[in-house]
């Protein structure tokens, strides 16, 4: 008789014995195929001049999709909380102006209609790894869904978080790594890439990483991106800024076009080393 299987613990999430990777769809942009997908844009939708100067500046460099926050999570109140509807309808002004499509984050499990109605694709931001409401609710939408990793989320509840988007309905769904917290104050946060070699073996979903939110500061944001691209990111989530002095948001984090354009060249050195492309 067989031996009993052990029960998955996120059974839609998890790869099955030999089950390929799934390629996730965002339009014309695939994640997980043999092309690293960059994303870029600014933290914050600001205004039109400059999510428009932005998204082309973006595009130009090569960059295959934009993000842009139209609803920010800030550890204080009284800091900028982004534009809402308003920024809503201006990335997809700049979605046409550039024809890239467009991921932004959604907050509250009640704006999830207008934003899977505005946007391509929804992110779910660390700070609500584990709102449960909200993770049904995008599961719900019909939209792609861009589940960043929790500051202190471990893989195993990462996937559970997952599973719960999968569960609701969503059948698209890519893991972004964007650093933990942990003893070391050098970063923002410790970039850990060594989720992204366990989650590629876990689940059969593609695995992102966002170098910016770990560096916390523009000087590495590179150096970190690089390293996502060698160890088998499907993509790359960064963020540039017309003006990055003028951010009302992770200013310091931000890169100008001309760093935005050097990192991906970079990249897409490394992602021919490794036998890809972005
Ligand atoms: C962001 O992408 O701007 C953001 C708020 O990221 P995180 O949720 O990773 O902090
Ligand atoms: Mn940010």
């Amino acid at each position: 008789m067989a031996e009993p299987q052990p029960q998955k613990r996120a059974p839609l999430a998890e790869r099955a014995p030999g089950q390929p990777d799934t390629v996730v769809q965002v339009g014309p942009v695939a994640f997980g195929g043999p092309r690293v997908v960059l994303i870029g844009g600014p933290c914050a939708v600001e205004t039109r001049t400059q999510i428009l100067e932005t998204a082309r500046h973006a595009a130009e460099a090569g960059a295959a999709m934009l993000r842009g926050g139209a609803w920010k999570p800030r550890t204080s109140p009284y800091d900028f909380q982004g534009l809402g509807a308003e920024g809503l309808a201006l990335l997809a002004e700049a979605r046409r102006a550039t024809g890239l499509p467009v991921v932004t984050e959604v907050l509250d499990p009640r704006d999830v209609a207008a934003v899977a109605e505005a946007a391509d694709m929804l992110q779910i931001g660390s700070r609500s790894v584990q709102n449960f409401p909200l993770l049904r609710e995008a599961g719900q939408s019909g939209r792609p869904v861009l589940l960043k990793r929790g500051m202190m989320t471990t893989v195993e509840e990462w996937l559970n978080a997952a599973e719960h988007v999968l569960a609701a309905g969503g059948r698209d769904l890519v893991f972004c790594e964007r650093g933990i917290r942990t003893f070391e104050p050098a970063l923002r946060n410790t970039l850990d890439l060594g989720s992204v070699a366990v989650l590629k073996e876990r689940t059969h979903l593609p695995v992102i990483v966002d170098p910016s939110h770990a560096a916390g500061s523009a000087r590495f944001v590179k150096a970190l991106a690089l390293a996502a691209v060698a160890a088998g990111a499907d993509g790359l989530l960064v963020e540039t800024h017309c003006t990055p002095t003028d951010a009302r948001s992770d200013a310091g984090q931000s890169l100008d076009a001309a760093a935005f354009a050097d990192l991906a060249q970079a990249c897409r050195a490394v992602a021919r080393a490794v036998g890809r492309d972005l």
